[in-house]
C-alpha cells in the first residue's frame, strides 16, 4: 500500500491492584484514599484469565506508597506479606508463571525498593511531569515531592537495579510549552542511551469528571503533534506511543514521529481513563479500516539488556511465540469469547464448552436444540448441524493442547436422517490426517440410541506455521 503507516502495539491489559496512593495529583482521577486492595487471589485468577486471551504483558496498577495507608497494612499482614514491595513481587511471580510479561506502574519507588525488583523480571513504567507545578496550580499542590528531579531519581534507581523500563511524559497538566520542550530535550539527554530504556509514551492530560483540573481543557492537538516531533529528536530510536485514544489522528501523529501504541488492552476499557473508550485490539482494527494504518504487534521489551534477562527466557519465548504467530498470521484469531458456538460472552450464542470437550485430536459433546433452532417444523436446521460439525472438527484438528491455530478450508456435510428438536444430539470429530499446512477431520452427530443423521469431512488450514506447531 503507497503511504501505508506502520504502527506496533503491545497486547496488554492493565490489573488494578489497589486506587490507593499517598499523593493527589490533580489530573489523576484514578486515586483513593480507602481503595482496598486485591488479593494474590485475585491476581492469579486474573492474569490467568488474561494468559488465556493471549496478552502478552499485564501492568500491575497501583497508587504510589499505598502501604502508608493503616488499611492496606492491614490487608497486607492478613495476606502475610511484610511489605507492598513483597506483594508485588509475588504478583511478578504469577505473572511469569502464567507467561505474561509483568510492568509495574506503582508510582515513584525509592533506590532500596527498586534493588528488590532486580531479579523480579518485570519492568517498570515511570511517568514524568515536565514541571514543578507546586505553586503553580491544582496539577501537583497536593503531591508531595512530584516534580522532574522526583522521576529523574525514580529513573537512576531503576537503571541502578537493571530493571527495564519505559518512560511516560505527563503533558497539559499546566506547564508551559517551553517548560515542556525543554523537559523533554534534557531528558533525552539523560536516558535516550541507557540499555534499559525500552519505549517512550506520550500522555496528554484529559480532563474526567473524577479530577480535581476536570474544568480545564485538554491540550490543543498542535502541542501534542508538537510534543511528539520533540519526542522524536530527543529518542530517535525508541518506540514513541499515544494512547489509543487518540487513534483517530494517529496518520498525522505518525508523520511527527509517532511509531506505536503501546499497550492496547486485551478487552475495551482501561482504569486510568474511567471516561473514555480505550479500544482493544479488534475494536481499533475496525475503527482504523480505511485510514491506510498497518498494526502489528511487539513484544513490551525491546534492548538486548533486557532481553537477556534469564529470568524471563521462558515467558519470553511464549511471548514471542505468540506475536510471531499473529502478526505472521495475516489474520488475527483472537479468541474474545464471543465465538457464536462456544463464547461465554455473546448473549446470543449457543454456550457450548467445545473447548472443554476434547481429548487428544477428538472432540465430543452433546447439544439439545430448542424449537428456535429448527427449520422445517420439528426439524433441527441443517445449517445449524453444519455449524457444529464445523466446530468439532475444529478443535479435533487444533487439539486439547491447541498448539495451532486453524481455520476451515472447506467441509463437506452428508444429511442422512432428520435431526429431531429437543433430543440430545452428540457430536463426535476426530482428526483423520494432515499434509503440509492442511489437517483433514471427520465428525457425525448421533443419536443418544445409536443413529448417525450427519457426517462431514472438512480440510482446516494451519494458520500458524512457526516451530510450535511442529
Ligand atoms: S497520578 Fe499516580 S501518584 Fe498521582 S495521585 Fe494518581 S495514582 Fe497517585
Amino acid at each position: 500500500m503507497n503511504n501505508c503507516v506502520s504502527i506496533s502495539y503491545v497486547s496488554s491489559s492493565y490489573l488494578e491492584l489497589t486506587r490507593t496512593c499517598h499523593q493527589g495529583c490533580g489530573y489523576c482521577s484514578f486515586y483513593r484514599d480507602d481503595a482496598d486492595l486485591m488479593t494474590i487471589d485475585e491476581i492469579r485468577m486474573r492474569v490467568n484469565n488474561l494468559s488465556r486471551r493471549n496478552a502478552t504483558e499485564v501492568v500491575f496498577l497501583s497508587g504510589e506508597q499505598p502501604q502508608e495507608f493503616p488499611h492496606i497494612q492491614i490487608a497486607l499482614h492478613k495476606a502475610g506479606f511484610a511489605s507492598f514491595a513483597d506483594y508485588l513481587l509475588a504478583a511478578c511471580q504469577i505473572a511469569l508463571e502464567a507467561n505474561v510479561l509483568p510492568v509495574l506502574e506503582v508510582g515513584y519507588l525509592d533506590s532500596f525498593t527498586w534493588e528488590k525488583f532486580s531479579a523480579a523480571g518485570c519492568s517498570a513504567r515511570i511517568n514524568l511531569v515536565s514541571a514543578a507545578l507546586a505553586s503553580n496550580g491544582e496539577a501537583l499542590e497536593k503531591s508531595r515531592g512530584r516534580n522532574p528531579s522526583a522521576g529523574r531519581a525514580c529513573i537512576e534507581a531503576v537503571h541502578a537495579a537493571m530493571i527495564p523500563y519505559s518512560v511516560g511524559f505527563i503533558i497539559g497538566i499546566g506547564e508551559s510549552e517551553e517548560e515542556r520542550l525543554n523537559f523533554i530535550e534534557e531528558t533525552g539527554r539523560f536516558c535516550t542511551a541507557d540499555p534499559w530504556l525500552q519505549d517512550i509514551r506520550l500522555l496528554p492530560f484529559q480532563p474526567t469528571p473524577g479530577c480535581a483540573m476536570r474544568d480545564r481543557p485538554p491540550l490543543p492537538f498542535a502541542a501534542i503533534e508538537k510534543a511528539v516531533t520533540a519526542l522524536r529528536k530527543a529518542f530517535p530510536v525508541h518506540h514513541i506511543s499515544v494512547p489509543p485514544w487518540l487513534f483517530y489522528r494517529f496518520p498525522e501523529l505518525a508523520e511527527s514521529g509517532l511509531n506505536d501504541l503501546a499497550g492496547v488492552p486485551v478487552f475495551t476499557g482501561d482504569p486510568t481513563h474511567p471516561n473514555f473508550e480505550i479500544p482493544c485490539y479488534e475494536t481499533l482494527k475496525v475503527r482504523l479500516e480505511g485510514h491506510n494504518i498497518h498494526l502489528y504487534e511487539r513484544g513490551t521489551l525491546s534492548t538486548t539488556a533486557a532481553l537477556n534477562r534469564p529470568e524471563i527466557l521462558d515467558t519470553l519465548t511464549h511471548t514471542r511465540g505468540l506475536i510471531e504467530r499473529r502478526n505472521l498470521s495475516g489474520l488475527n484469531l483472537i479468541d474474545n469469547d464471543h465465538c457464536f458456538v462456544c463464547g461465554p460472552r455473546n448473549n446470543s450464542g449457543l454456550h457450548i464448552p467445545v473447548n472443554k470437550s476434547v481429548e487428544g485430536h477428538t472432540c465430543t459433546f452433546t447439544w439439545t436444540p430448542g424449537p428456535s433452532y429448527q427449520g422445517y417444523a420439528g426439524i433441527v436446521h441443517g445449517g445449524l448441524l453444519s455449524t457444529l460439525l464445523d466446530e468439532s472438527m475444529a478443535y479435533a484438528v487444533m487439539g486439547a493442547d491447541k498448539k495451532i491455530l486453524a481455520v476451515t478450508a472447506d467441509m463437506r456435510v452428508r444429511f442422512l436422517r432428520p435431526a429431531p428438536v429437543g433430543v440430545p444430539l452428540k457430536f463426535v470429530a476426530t482428526l483423520v490426517g494432515q499434509r503440509k499446512n492442511l489437517h483433514f477431520a471427520r465428525a457425525s452427530v448421533i443419536l443418544p440410541e445409536g443413529s448417525v443423521l450427519a457426517e462431514a469431512e472438512g480440510r482446516f488450514a494451519e494458520i500458524i506455521l512457526n516451530g510450535a506447531s511442529k
